[in-house]
């Protein structure tokens, strides 16, 4: 009976240990992104082509928010009044945290 019972209180124990270590590292160990990246990503067109030169949209709007893409239109399947002027509008409302204006343009 016991060969049944001490399997799995050791996978149990392994199972505890290994949530106390995720639990903590989650805790300490967790990135804080740019809560603007989002909201940039889906102003872009969400293709993920690479058109722009980037491996996707995401990359793209880092790029934006970092100040290495200075022309939205990289974004080739992007569209002035759908998506470049929405993101200007969108950056205007929404400065770096040290309260300059994102660099970029159409
Ligand atoms: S070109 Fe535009 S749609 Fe394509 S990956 Fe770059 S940002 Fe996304």
């Amino acid at each position: 009976m016991m060969e049944i019972i001490y399997p799995f209180l050791i996978l149990g124990a392994i199972g505890a240990v290994l949530g106390v270590i995720l639990s903590f590292a989650n805790r300490y160990l967790t990135v804080q992104e740019d809560p603007r990246l989002d909201d940039v990503e889906k102003l872009l067109p969400g293709y993920n082509c690479g058109a722009c030169g980037t491996p996707g949209c995401r990359a793209f709007a880092e790029g934006i928010l970092s100040g290495e893409v200075k022309n939205l239109s990289r974004c080739k399947p992007g569209k002035p009044d759908k998506h470049f002027n929405p993101i200007l509008e969108y950056l205007k409302d929404h400065p770096n945290p040290d309260n300059t204006k994102v660099d970029v343009k159409i």
